[in-house]
């Protein structure tokens, strides 16, 4: 019995097979669906298509009481002869969806251990893993081609045949792709007449099979450019220490070890990488890397296409027919190196060899819809599995790894230095409790104004980071008895003013409105706006330094495809001065030229209810920092705050992980949150509030009841933002010293307490968000 993340369908209890005497007699098919329902199915495998099923197809099988025709995942296939199954309760696969298998042992495997992690069902996870564009043969058609029997070829020159009928025979027997009537009368110059007599003949069949439509040439990423990639002539001595370190795993002699690569920016990390890559590859096997969805740039892709001949990327905005066909490749052994975002992580290599994993903290690792996995801890299990090594490379490491490198189950090996003997930039702070914003000016203080111009004038480059997008950040009632902050009509969160659009905007549903002429609440009063998002920024930047060229980089101004590496590329080039944004310049980008960082508000992330807030707080603050200082001047930081004395941002002004790490490690083992406990998040929401919350509190007493002196419960209370499109948000937490009471805990509950309809129900299995 497995968890029921939403509503359970009656209809399916119906499959429950049950032993009884007898037994069915044949071959049997399990599979599982992409239901909430964690369940295998057994089917009879009718006898033509007996020795057709395997494991890791989808099937076409028949479910619930209308018998409607479904696909599934065919997980195990017993031909055993006979099963202990009533024999009338079982039905027969209808047909088999995809022939080669989708799913290799190796993938069936992991992706149990997922849905038995993360409390959600095996089908959910195998629909999860295989992309859409390969589901659906994206790329692909149903092609009518022409082959020449088995019992023809060898004699064809025995035949009386005419000149074009022989050649014909040889066009086919010669080609090593299938080819259609065209594609033959094409080759062999003749009509269609040809091909007809020779079918009538039986001399040519004609077969259907799916080929590829010719697709768009290989996705280009920009010129390669000289440095990029290339090996640098020499290592530095830690890159070669760390390398030594790594030898016997890289060489197949270790087996699966996890390796925390701990390298301050700039340390060649990524120099790292691929002198590791190389190892492996050399060997014959593949690597994946997984980089976060942002840092996935021409510049990062280019440097291991520089290395490596046959790089696969897998990120978000190939289409399906591209996905497919890289997916494919990759498959058929086409790829030495995938590099993608989260996903890859279930990339279908079969000879793996390493995995590595860059910015390993990032929380975008973690899927925030069912399968709710973390890409970092199924690598753990997938490289341990496959009896590989693994890396995870880190600045900032995850409190997480960082402590499993404390007890001896990662090995830690530390670039302390960066490249070519720079230092790490200077950071200064900018209290804003006691130097004051010049008059009119939300955004940029006296100080950093001048660091700007001066680091301007010595023709140096700026990149300020603002995480918040919009004009003004709030709306609030003038009138002192009301003070309202206008909120979106559907989630719990205020409205943000986009003043180009001249639209209010809803940051979480993406409803909009325009300006209210008075306050919706007291209906007398006007609002007074505030706060500041990039676009105002923007706009305070230009009449500061109207003569310089200055960009903004937000998800407002980057729809375009591609416009993302358009300003990125103009702003290497050197051809925009200040470059402004929201975290998406924070990260994966290297620029030799930038002299000068401002983070604009240290804070926006400092004070969220959150037990992450303070790592937050400074792995973007570091990782800021990082961004400067990279090329053979030296880089200066600003960092504006009301807090600077809290040691998420004073640890990250002085680049000290181990001093931020010493003051956060008590508060969470306080606490018992990662990485001294485990947490369990449970979110029910529905459009009746009283009827989410009675569900929940239902559903906690039925854990409370169980009486499990390991695990704790916090709750149910109401979610930080408690309503979402309407919907109202309620959570409940467990924490516990491991995992696994939990799980049992919530295994043998939860099925018996299924939200009532109207009401949806979320496991999050160590979560990265509270909110
Ligand atoms: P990290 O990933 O740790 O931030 P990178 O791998 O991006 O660091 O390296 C920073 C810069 O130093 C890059 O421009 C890289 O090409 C360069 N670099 C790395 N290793 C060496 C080396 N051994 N010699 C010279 N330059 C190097
Ligand atoms: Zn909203
Ligand atoms: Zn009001």
């Amino acid at each position: 019995m497995g968890i029921v993340n939403g509503r359970r369908g009656s209809d399916e209890r119906q499959e429950v097979l049950f032993a009884t005497g007898g037994g069915a007699e044949g071959a049997f098919a399990g599979v599982v669906f992409n239901r909430p329902i964690d369940q295998v199915l057994t089917y009879r495998i009718p006898e033509h298509l007996r020795a057709l099923v395997r494991p890791g197809q989808r099937l076409t099988v028949p479910l619930g009481k209308s018998n409607s025709p479904t696909i599934g995942y065919c997980v195990e296939v017993d031909d055993s002869g006979i099963l202990q199954i009533d024999p009338r309760r079982i039905k027969d696969v209808v047909g088999i969806v995809d022939d080669p298998p989708l799913i290799d042992d190796a993938m069936l495997g992991l992706t149990r251990w997922i849905a038995d992690y993360y409390l959600c069902s095996w089908g959910q996870v195998l629909d999860a893993v295989v992309p859409a564009g390969v589901k659906n043969a994206s790329g692909t058609r149903v092609w009518t081609c022409l082959v020449v029997p088995e019992e023809v070829r060898g004699k064809i020159h025995d035949l009386p045949l005419s000149t074009k009928q022989l050649r014909v025979l040889e066009v086919l027997l010669r080609s090593e792709e299938a080819l259609t009537t065209a594609d033959v009368c094409r080759r062999a110059e003749c009509a269609a007449g040809t091909i007809a007599g020779l079918r009538r003949k039986g001399l040519i069949r004609a077969i259907r099979r799916r080929i590829a439509t010719p697709g768009d040439p290989e996705d280009s990423s920009g010129s390669i450019s000289e440095s990029d990639g290339a090996p640098p002539a020499e290592l530095t001595a830690e890159q070669t220490e760390a390398l030594r370190v790594l030898e016997p795993a890289l060489a197949g002699k270790t087996g699966y070890g996890t390796i925390l690569l701990h390298g301050v920016t700039g340390s060649g990390k990524t120099e790292v990488y691929l002198s590791a890559i190389e190892q492996v590859t050399a060997r014959g096997l593949e690597a994946i890397v997984l980089v976060p969805e942002i840092s996935l740039t021409p510049q990062t892709i280019r440097r291991f296409r520089r290395r490596f001949e046959r790089v696969a990327v897998l990120h978000s905005h190939l289409t399906d027919a591209e996905r497919h066909r890289h997916w494919r490749e990759i498959a058929d052994g086409g790829a030495q190196v995938v590099v993608g975002a989260r996903s890859a992580i279930f990339a279908p290599t079969r000879r793996l060899g390493l995995i590595v994993i860059d910015e390993e903290h990032e929380s975008s690792f973690k899927q925030d819809v069912t399968p709710r996995y973390h890409a970092r801890d199924v690598a753990v299990v997938r490289a341990s599995r496959a009896g590989i090594p693994l890396i995870l490379g880190s600045a900032t490491p995850s409190l997480e790894s960082w402590r499993n490198s404390e007890i001896g189950k990662y090995r830690r090996i530390t670039l302390a230095n960066r490249v070519g003997g720079r230092g790490l930039p200077e950071v200064g702070l900018i209290d804003l409790s006691t130097e004051k914003l010049p008059k009119g000016c939300l955004g940029l203080s006296l100080t950093l104004q001048e660091a700007m111009r001066e680091a301007l004038d010595a023709d140096g480059q700026v990149i300020l980071l603002l995480n918040r997008r919009g004009y003004h950040t709030f709306a609030l009632c003038s009138n002192p008895e009301c003070r309202q902050v206008l909120h979106c009509e559907s989630c719990d969160v205020a409205m943000t003013w986009h003043r180009e659009r001249a639209r209010l905007i809803c940051h979480l549903c993406g409803a909009e409105r325009s300006k209210p002429p008075a306050c919706p609440a007291c209906r007398s009063s006007k609002l007074i706006y505030g706060g500041i998002g990039t676009e105002r920024l923007e706009r305070e930047t230009r009449e500061m330094f109207g003569d310089r060229v200055i960009r903004r980089m937000d998800s407002d101004t980057m729809r375009g495809h591609g416009s993302h590496e358009r300003v990125l590329a103009e702003f290497r080039a050197g051809k925009v001065d200040i470059l402004l944004g929201t975290q998406m310049i924070a990260k994966g980008l290297d620029f030799p030229n930038v002299t000068l960082v401002g983070v604009v508000n240290a804070d926006t992330s400092l004070h969220i209810p959150d037990f992450r807030a303070a790592e937050r707080t400074f792995q973007l603050v570091a990782q800021v920092a990082g961004r400067t200082g990279r090329g053979d001047r030296p880089g200066r930081v600003l960092v504006q705050t009301f807090s600077p004395q809290v040691a998420a941002i004073d640890c990250a002004r002085r680049h000290d992980y181990l001093g931020f790490v010493a003051s956060e490690l008590p508060e969470r083992e306080m606490f018992g949150v990662p990485p001294f406990g485990r947490v369990v998040r449970l979110v029910a929401r529905g459009e009746a509030a009283d009827e989410v919350r009675r569900y929940l509190e239902e559903l906690a007493e039925a854990l409370r009841l169980r009486e499990d002196p390991r695990v704790r419960l916090l709750g149910p209370a109401a979610a930080p933002v408690e309503k979402i499109q309407d919907h109202y948000r309620f959570h409940l937490q467990l924490r516990s010293a491991a995992a696994k009471p939990m799980q049992e805990l919530l295994r043998a509950v939860v099925p018996e307490y299924p939200p009532p309809s109207g009401v949806d129900l979320a496991i999050d299995v160590d979560p990265v968000s509270t909110l």
